[in-house]
C-alpha cells in the first residue's frame, strides 16, 4: 500500500530577505540573503539566481558551527520543501523532500509500524542535512550511517541539473558527507525499520573510569542495536572517564506500556520547556558542570537491566528543552568531536585530561 500526506507541506515560500544566521552553537554570526523554497523549481530558480557568492542549502540549522552559513552569498533554508511524497508499506521505504524532518518523519511513520534507519541526538535535522552530514547515531557500530539507508536522492547540481542518485555513483558517495558542496538534495528515498513499539528497552550501567567503560563497551556492544556512553569530561584522576552507559533496542508491542494498539505507537509532539531568551554570559561554568555531573552520575543505576522507556527521550533527551543552546550565553559554545581508529584509545585519555 502507498500513502501520500501532502497535508505535511507546511507554510508558504517568503521573499527572499537578509539575516543573520549561526550554527546551533551561535558563535561566528554572518549575514546572507536567505531564499527560502517551496517548490523544486523555487530551488532551481533561487540557485539560477545566485550571486558570486554562490548558493548554500540550510536545514533546521542543527549543524554546531558555520557549515549553513554562507556569509554574503545566498542560502536556501529548505525546511519548507517538506512533503512526505511516498511510503511503500511492503517495501518499507519512503520517498521524502530534502526539507522534510526527523521529527516529521518519525511521528508519521510510528504509529505505522516503521522509524528511520539512523538518527541524530536532535529529530530537529532534515533528510537534507542527516544526507549533507551523513549523520550516524547510536546504532553506528550496527547499521552505518545515515547515507547507508538512501536508496536514491535527487541532487540539483551547481549547473542546474536535476540527477537521480544511487550508492556507487562518484556523485552519490561525494554529496554523502559532502556537506552541501555538490549542489541541494531535492528529494531521497529511504530505507526504513520496522518497529512494534515506541518504546525502547534500556539497560543501564555506571563504568568507574575509561578502562571500565571501554571494556563493558568492548564486551557487550554488539549485543544491543543501540549505544551510547555519557562521559564526565570533568573528572579526574581515577574518576577519569567514568561513564554512564545507556545500551537498548526497539521493544516489542507486548513490552510496551500501552500495550497492542495504537497507544504503543504514539509519539507525542512538542516541548513544554523553554530556555530563556536570554541567560547571563558564564552561567554554565566549570563548577555548575562539576556539580550538575557529579548529581548526574550518581543518579544513575550501578547497574538496571530491561527498563521500558519511550523512544523521546531516549534518542533525543536534548530536544525536551526548546533553544537550550541559549544557555551557554551570548557568545555561543563549541562542541569537539573525534573519532579514533581501535588502538588509539589513548587518544581518548589524552583528550578527557586537557
Ligand atoms: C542536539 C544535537 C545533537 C546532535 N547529534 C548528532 C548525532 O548524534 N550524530 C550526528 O551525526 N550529528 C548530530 N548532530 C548534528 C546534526 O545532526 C547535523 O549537523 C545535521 O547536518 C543538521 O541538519 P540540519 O537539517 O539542521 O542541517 P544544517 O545544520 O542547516 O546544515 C548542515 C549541512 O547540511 C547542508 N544541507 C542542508 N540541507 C541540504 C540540502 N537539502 N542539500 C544539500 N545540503 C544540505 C548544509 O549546507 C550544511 O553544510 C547533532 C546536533 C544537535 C544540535
Amino acid at each position: 500500500m502507498s500513502t501520500s500526506s501532502a497535508e505535511l507541506e507546511t507554510g508558504a515560500a517568503d521573499e527572499a530577505h537578509e539575516r543573520l544566521l549561526t550554527g546551533w552553537g551561535r558563535t561566528a554570526p554572518s549575514r546572507a540573503e536567505v531564499v527560502e523554497p517551496r517548490t523544486a523549481d523555487d530551488v532551481a530558480e533561487a540557485l539560477a539566481g545566485a550571486g558570486p557568492r554562490g548558493a548554500l542549502a540550510r536545514g533546521l540549522g542543527r549543524s554546531y558551527g558555520d557549515a549553513a552559513q554562507n556569509a554574503g552569498g545566498r542560502v536556501l533554508a529548505m525546511s519548507l520543501l517538506a512533503a512526505v511524497r511516498e511510503i511503500d508499506e511492503e517495501a518499507g521505504e519512503a520517498t521524502v523532500d530534502a526539507g522534510v524532518s526527523i521529527e516529521q518523519l518519525v511521528q508519521l511513520l510510528v504509529p505505522m509500524g516503521f522509524f528511520v534507519p539512523v538518527t541524530p541526538g536532535t529529530w530537529h535535522v532534515t533528510v537534507g542535512g542527516a544526507i549533507a552530514a551523513d549523520v550516524h547515531g547510536k546504532n553506528h557500530h550496527r547499521d552505518g550511517s545515515f547515507c547507508d539507508h538512501v536508496v536514491w536522492f535527487e541532487l540539483l547540481t551547481p549547473a542546474g541539473e536535476r540527477v537521480r542518485l544511487a550508492r556507487g555513483d562518484e556523485l552519490f558517495d561525494a554529496t554523502a558527507g559532502g556537506m552541501g558542496l555538490t549542489g541541494i538534495v531535492l528529494s531521497a528515498r529511504l530505507r526504513l525499520l520496522r518497529v512494534e513499539s515506541a518504546y525502547m528497552t534500556v539497560d543501564r550501567e555506571r563504568a568507574g573510569d575509561l578502562d571500565d567503560a571501554m571494556a563493558r563497551m568492548s564486551a557487550r556492544d554488539d549485543e544491543y542495536r543501540y549505544s551510547v556512553a555519557w562521559i564526565d569530561c570533568l573528572a579526574r584522576g581515577r574518576s577519569l572517564g567514568r561513564s554512564v552507559l545507556i545500551r537498548g533496542d526497539h521493544a516489542g508491542a507486548d513490552l510496551a506500556p500501552a500495550g497492542r494498539g495504537n497507544g504503543a505507537l504514539a509519539v507525542p509532539g512538542g516541548t513544554k520547556l523553554a530556555a530563556p531568551p536570554w541567560t547571563p554570559p558564564g552561567l554554565l561554568r566549570r563548577s555548575t558542570v562539576r556539580i550538575f555531573n557529579e548529581a548526574y552520575y550518581r543518579s544513575a543505576p550501578v547497574s538496571e537491566i530491561g527498563r521500558i522507556e519511550h523512544m523521546r527521550p531516549f534518542f533525543w533527551p536534548l530536544d525536551s528543552v526548546r533553544n537550550w543552546n541559549r544557555i551557554y550565553g551570548p557568545s555561543g559554545f563549541l562542541q569537539y568531536q573525534l573519532v579514533v581508529p581501535f588502538g588509539r584509545e589513548d587518544a581518548l585519555r589524552e583528550s578527557l585530561e586537557r
